[in-house]
């Protein structure tokens, strides 16, 4: 199996290296591809691509940058059956749940076309008098993505949405796990973007991720992934000062109180807390509920959870879960478990690997949980939902802030009141009412402590990937 090449400057790029990466099925651990393994060299020639084509790209006008993103998107929806087949086959996920990740990246990219021409700023005008001032946007430069395995294709475009609406140009890194859709995202844009303004280069994040990084030619690196990558990144950015966006973990609170509606409580969860295999930096996975109703929701989460089909994407569309993405992702999550079990958790339902070829971990419901047990606090990141109690409203907000993450949270209840008082008290960049795992392009994606900074979807994306000039003209003495 020859390798898959790197992209740079428009072109095919073997890479300065020899070493390859085997990308595996994960529903069958086959090997499917082989990706470089890029270097340091890979890195520096695709910054020069990237930083070669910035004049042009930056100074396009935003109708401009927009076709072009309009295009990528015709392209990504002409393409979409063989997106999300190729996504589904490199990452285990349901085939409905990759062709939602496909018609998601189109609607970024045709989001960030129109809402580059609709920019707002403040009014220009005479703040001191006799000089009129004008905000000029600019944008930043050569922006570094770095992108996770979990929506390889939808992370590049929330990415790359933003960063070439903005006028920058792009060196991403995917996960070495999950280079496949990206290197064909660039393939059909190339001849939708000028050479250099989009350069894929693959390889481990060590080696690429920290070259992208410590680059003194990259104005801006982009990080979404654990937040052990964030942390490295930021530290080796502060070398050169460039600009860090980081989209990091999450271990979303399920706050469910006893008015709430169990059903809709008991599906959501099934849907976020499980939805592709729990990999999911937004997963519902931490359910904080009133004890009043504990024993009912956990009957009806376990009913719901018996039900749920789980298997390879080719094994029929009622397929709702996959497999993990790795073998070492597996081995963690499986680690993960026992720990909890020796913490003295129960599982409800599921509870271990799933005999069969690929990495499969059943549907889990952990319950009888000790106070402040690792399950409750630290990222698993698979199909493993934990469920505590609280007894009161005070004790329940300060239970789901009791956590490093701050990316979203839930609340479910029928009460007005809650509903509009208690967003305000979780320290969460996003929290839902009555839902979890609901995206609209429009609105703002992100964490706060370490979950990271930085916005990804919306306007304010947008603001992340560009850079505001004031020019102050005095036109009376
Ligand atoms: P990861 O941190 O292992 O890898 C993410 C990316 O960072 C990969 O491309 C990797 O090669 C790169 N990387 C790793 N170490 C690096 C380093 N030292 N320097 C530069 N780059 C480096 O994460 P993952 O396992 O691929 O993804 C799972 C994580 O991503 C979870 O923690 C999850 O919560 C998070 N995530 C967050 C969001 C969000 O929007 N906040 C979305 C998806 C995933």
């Amino acid at each position: 199996m020859t390798a898959l090449a790197h992209v740079i400057d428009g072109a095919a790029w073997e890479g300065d290296g020899p070493a390859t990466q085997e990308v595996v099925d994960p529903s069958t651990e086959q090997v499917i591809a082989h990706a470089r393994r890029g270097t340091a060299a890979d890195v520096d020639r695709a910054v020069g691509a990237a930083r070669r084509a910035c004049a042009d790209w930056g100074r396009r006008t935003p109708r401009d940058r927009a076709d072009a993103l309009l295009a990528i998107a015709a392209a990504v929806d002409e393409h979409a059956a063989e997106l999300a087949e190729l996504e589904s086959r490199n990452t285990g996920k349901p085939a409905g749940l990759a062709a939602d990740d496909v018609a998601a990246t189109a609607d970024t990219f045709r989001f960030m076309a129109g809402a580059v021409r609709a920019q707002v700023a403040l009014a220009a005008g005479e703040y001191v008098e006799g000089s009129t001032s004008t905000i000029l946007r600019e944008p930043v430069g050569v922006v570094g993505a770095i992108t996770p395995w979990n929506y390889p294709l939808l992370m590049a475009a929330w990415k790359l949405g933003p960063i070439l609406a903005a006028g920058n140009t792009c060196v991403l890194k995917p996960s070495e796990q999950t280079p496949l859709t990206t290197l064909r995202l660039a393939e059909l844009v190339a001849d939708i973007l000028p050479a250099g303004v989009l350069n894929v280069v693959t390889g481990d994040g060590s080696v690429v991720g920290a070259a992208i990084a410590t680059h003194p030619d990259v104005d801006l690196v982009s990080v979404t992934g654990s937040v052990r990558a964030g942390q490295a990144v930021a530290a080796a950015a502060a070398a050169t000062l460039k600009r860090v966006h980081l989209e990091l973990g999450g271990k979303a609170p399920v706050l469910v109180f006893a008015d709430a509606d169990l059903d809709a409580v008991a599906d959501g969860v099934v849907f976020a807390g499980f939805g592709n295999s729990g990999q999911d930096c937004g997963a519902a996975c931490r359910v904080i509920v009133d004890a009043a109703v504990h024993d009912d929701l956990v009957a009806r989460l376990v009913k719901r959870v018996e039900a749920m089909v789980v298997g390879a994407p080719t094994e029929g569309e009622d397929v709702e879960m996959g497999p993990l993405v790795s073998r070492e992702h597996h081995t963690r999550v499986v680690a993960a478990l026992e720990q909890a079990y020796a913490d003295g958790a129960r599982a409800a339902v599921g509870g271990k690997a799933l005999d069969r070829p690929g990495f499969f971990v059943e549907p889990t419901v952990l319950v009888d949980i000790p106070a402040g047990a690792a399950c409750t606090t630290e990222e698993i990141f698979g199909p493993v939902v934990t469920v505590e109690t609280f007894t009161d409203e005070d004790a329940a907000v300060a239970a789901a802030n009791a956590t490093p993450y701050g990316l979203s949270a839930s609340v479910w209840t029928e009460s007005a009141r809650r509903a509009a008082g208690l967003p305000s008290r979780l320290d969460f960049g996003t929290v839902w009412v009555n839902d979890h795992l609901a995206f609209a392009t429009e609105m703002p994606w992100g964490g706060f402590k370490s979950s990271g900074y930085g916005r990804d979807l919306s306007a304010y994306a947008l603001d992340d990937y560009s850079r505001t000039k004031h020019v102050m003209v005095k036109h009376h003495a």
